[in-house]
């Protein structure tokens, strides 16, 4: 018979220290899809969904879509929106037949003004309804901060392995399998988690070098080890002020064994004892800027990405640091993404595409990191800000920028929009008429996840600490309740 699977995407990274509450129109802005909208926008994609809709007729699934919600990172989720997100899996879960298995896609360093452990609330609420037995897999964003109450009521958890995120489709497969073999009395998968007294770690994810390269090898050898289902290593979300934020690693094996225990602790150990390890070194614009200005023969640009307004972090993408700094040096033949400030987009509508006009831009979410930069400026194009991703990330899904323009400040075209995102791929540009291949400079406003699209055209990367809201200087925010002491703030940590 037909196994009954429930499944869905609640995604949110929270950066606690923004002053932008995360409403259910933050989710619509980028996706909020109920039930039946859920298939016709993810099958084809490479995303978890996309993997889930692609395996179900394969394994003879009948699946039960309760919701797909995604916003771009940003502060505190308000009790409403959870109680709506929430709310649909649990109904899901309770409605119309018997459940035999739940695959869903989660972040994990969800902060709701109700709950700091957003998805652990959620899944000891699903356990407590579906009972002992249901297995309940979930996979995570690298970035995850993972709880006791996660590990303990999920059957599997399953970590994205790269940053740039480019295996969601995989880690659902392998997500969905685990609940397959499950479902068939092949095994009983139980999950555990390790942390260490750091909110920091991992070389902030990055899988490319550095620390992560021998823990993933280290993760793929014991996940060929009989009973052991799924090693996940999750670098942690600093910004999001709950207790047990930061680096961890769960283990899943088949019923409850210690050897999974000692694998998190042991694999923990090794996040400890490299937690300081840094292999990208952050940048003062003015170094970044000396090296712009320095004359190059090469074809390509120089791609420069400011992660601490990095949106994919919370940032507010409206600060002016690195754009001012771009302007101040002079630059001509560069581009830059994006400003997030509707208000400048609609000012840029009323002077009218072809034309000129004086523009405030940037600056207006939070003084502190900066004022508006005002100046006379070309509006070079207007438009719905719409387009299809089709870099290494997200491919296939549709991104929605809000009303968009491409605004010519100087030398610079600056792709301003309405909602808020991470320049993760090149639509960004080319969807508002700019090649970034033929610019000398590219600015943008992104931690690591722009390699995958732009690292191939770049002849070099820098990323610049502009001084914005996602500072890596973790001593400059207030902490209320991460647990304490932690590495890097107290010394005796
Ligand atoms: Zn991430």
């Amino acid at each position: 018979m037909s196994k009954r699977v429930l499944i869905a995407q609640i995604m949110h990274e929270t950066n606690t220290f923004s002053r932008l509450k995360t409403d259910l129109d933050a989710y619509r802005r980028r996706y909020l899809l109920f039930g039946t909208e859920i298939e016709p926008y993810f099958r084809g994609t490479r995303t978890e969904l996309g993997a889930l809709f692609d395996l179900a007729p394969r394994f003879g699934w009948t699946l039960i879509p309760a919701v797909a919600a995604n916003a771009t990172p940003s502060g505190t989720v308000t009790a409403e929106t959870w109680e709506r997100l929430s709310g649909a899996v649990i109904d899901g879960a309770g409605a119309s037949g018997p459940i035999d298995g739940v695959v869903l896609a989660l972040h994990g360093a969800m902060v709701t003004e109700t709950a700091d452990d957003a998805e652990g609330e959620l899944l000891a609420h699903l356990r407590a309804v579906l009972g002992p037995d249901v297995p309940i897999a979930i996979t995570l964003d690298l970035h995850a901060n993972v709880t006791d109450e996660m590990a303990a009521n999920a059957s599997a958890i399953v970590a994205y392995r790269t940053y740039p995120h480019i295996d969601q489709y995989e880690r659902a497969s392998q997500a969905a399998e685990l609940v397959r073999r499950a479902m068939a009395g092949e095994i009983k998968p139980r999950c555990t988690v390790a942390r260490r007294p750091t909110v920091d770690g991992a070389n902030s994810g990055i899988t490319q070098d550095g620390p992560m390269v021998a823990l993933l090898a280290q993760a793929d050898r014991h996940e060929a080890e009989p009973n052991v289902l799924a090693v996940s290593i999750h670098a942690g979300f600093a910004w999001s002020d709950m207790a047990d934020a930061g680096p961890s690693v769960a283990v899943t094996t088949d019923g409850n064994n210690p050897h999974g225990r000692a694998i998190a602790e042991d694999m923990m150990d090794r996040i400890w004892a490299t937690r300081a390890e840094r292999t990208v070194r952050l940048l003062s614009l003015d170094e970044a800027m000396a090296m712009a200005r320095r004359p190059d023969n090469s074809s390509k640009p120089l791609v420069i990405a400011d992660t601490t307004d990095n949106p994919g972090c919370g940032g507010y993408g409206d600060t002016t640091g690195l754009l001012r700094a771009m302007l101040d040096a002079g630059l001509t033949n560069a581009c830059f993404a994006p400003i997030c400030d509707g208000d400048a987009v609609e000012a840029g509508r009323r002077i009218g595409q072809g034309r000129r006009g004086r523009i405030r831009l940037g600056g207006k979410i939070d003084p502190a990191f900066g004022a508006p930069i005002e100046m006379e400026g070309l509006v070079v194009s207007l438009g719905d800000g719409k387009f299809i991703h089709d870099g290494p990330m997200h491919k296939g899904t549709v991104m929605n920028m809000g009303p968009s323009m491409t605004l010519r400040f100087a030398g610079i075209d600056v792709v301003v929009t309405t909602n808020r995102l991470q320049a993760t791929d090149r639509q960004v540009f080319l969807s508002q008429g700019i090649d970034p291949k033929t610019k000398s400079v590219i600015g943008l406003k992104s931690s690591h996840h722009f390699r995958a699209a732009y690292q191939p055209i770049a002849r070099e990367v820098l990323v610049v600490d502009s001084g914005s809201l996602c500072s890596h200087d973790l001593g400059r925010f207030t902490y209320r309740k991460l647990r304490r002491p932690v590495w890097p703030l107290d010394p005796s940590a």
